[in-house]
């Protein structure tokens, strides 16, 4: 990989107006439609201006001071201060409100993060489904515990949020979607601290073949919605019905778990489950009912009974990348990752998708990539999507990721 300086050039000119309307669509249900919070449901308070309300999934606010008839001043905080370590939790805060406006006219909003600094430029919404930039706002140079924030009112309720809110709702309904395809099953690995179900799709389109395995999760880290934006896409580019994605469907088997913690999605974490653990720091304790769940789908290989040949865990973070094993760690198949990354880079415009590989020893953390490199001997690499990546840019790559996956995997484990 070249070293990369180019990394947020598309960002900052296309990140805005029509062009990220465009392409900054969440998957669309009736369900996650009915996710926008009822007009009835309790002011979280309110002025001359506007109410603003703040009870529905995603949302996230912790306090309010009214400080005129225009301003609003809100208290953003964490779910927990620190992990079980006292290490400070991730500095990811996400919020999410609605605003009833009583009068058209310019409203000042204060973010007042406690534990934390501006990371996520807002996103507006007036269904719940469609997200554009908020017009005025910039994307964060200089990371400050407080953001202002002047809002536009013409009369119609809207959401604003950290990142488009991309529900479990709407994670589930996608879900569904593709369990509804030819060979595609779905299943319950478990239950979240709050009972809501972790879903997985399997793909398998012979049962009588003992096909190996191909696996990608994502959404461990709530906030982080370009890797859910990546995984998408992803996913449906290798169950496209291409002659590439039947010749790899026709050897390898594959398993999703598309979102690891429903409970923090729907509570607006800035990053653990309900029971206050990062996930992607509990591989290998296994100590949460989310992280025990897909251990358990994943008994299969531990058992031998299936195999697994590649991993991948979707996340954000300020720019693209993917950790990957050191080239010196052995995987099967062999410099999978190098040749898998490669291969993308050369396809991938500069101007429109950057990334570089950091290409990494185990560090000893308990995080998804490291476990399953240590229990399998394969390339198991972390997917990060940048925050402020154009989504147009994000889908076009993951497409391009997953054909590269798929040849490569053919090449190497098929020898086709
Ligand atoms: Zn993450």
């Amino acid at each position: 990989m070249r070293h990369k300086h180019k990394i947020f050039r598309l960002g900052i000119g296309l990140c805005a107006g029509l062009v990220f309307a465009s392409c900054q669509t969440v998957p669309s249900s009736s369900v996650a439609k009915s996710e926008l919070p009822p007009k009835t449901s309790a002011p979280f308070c309110e002025n001359d201006m506007a109410i603003i309300r703040a009870d529905y999934k995603t949302a996230r606010l912790n306090g309010c001071d009214v400080k005129s008839d225009s301003h609003f001043a809100f208290t953003i905080r964490p779910e927990k201060k620190t992990d079980p370590q006292g290490q400070p939790i991730n500095d990811s805060p996400w919020y999410g409100f609605r605003v009833d406006p009583k009068q058209a006219g310019t409203m000042r909003v204060s973010l007042n993060y406690e534990n934390g600094r501006h990371r996520y430029q807002p996103k507006i919404s007036y269904d719940g489904i469609n997200w554009t930039l908020l017009s005025g706002s910039e994307k964060p140079k200089k990371r400050t515990p407080r953001e202002e924030l002047r809002i536009k009112l013409d009369g119609r309720p809207f959401l604003i949020s950290a990142q488009e809110a991309f529900t479990s709702a709407a994670h589930d309904a996608w879900t569904e979607e593709i369990a509804n395809r030819e060979h595609v099953t779905q299943s319950t690995i478990g239950q979240s601290k709050d009972g809501y179900p972790i879903k997985m799709l399997e793909v398998k389109t012979d049962a009588s073949k003992n096909k190996p395995y191909v696996v990608w999760i994502g959404r461990q880290h709530p906030p982080e919605v370009t890797g859910a934006l990546a995984l998408i896409p992803f996913t449906e580019k290798v169950l496209d019905g291409s002659e590439l994605s039947e010749k790899f469907l026709d050897y390898f088997n594959i398993l999703i778990v598309p979102m690891v913690n429903p409970d923090g999605v729907k509570d607006g974490h800035w990053r653990f489950n309900k029971g206050g653990i990062d996930l992607n720091r509990d591989w290998g304790p296994f100590s949460q009912p989310e992280t025990q769940a897909v251990k358990s789908a994943f008994h299969r290989f531990e058992t031998g009974q299936d195999r697994i040949v590649f991993f991948l865990d979707f996340h954000s973070t300020w720019r693209n990348l993917l950790y990957t094993q050191a080239d010196d760690e052995p995987t099967t198949p062999p410099m999978f990752a190098r040749d898998w990354l490669k291969a993308v880079d050369d396809r991938l415009d500069d101007d429109v998708y950057v990334f570089t590989r950091e290409a990494r020893h185990n560090s000893g953390k308990p995080i998804s990539k490291n476990y399953m490199y240590d229990t399998y001997g394969i390339s198991a690499i972390t997917y990060e999507v940048g925050d402020h990546t154009p989504r147009s840019a994000i889908k076009m790559s993951a497409e391009v990721f997953a054909e590269e996956m798929m040849r490569l995997l053919l090449e190497y484990e098929a020898g086709q």
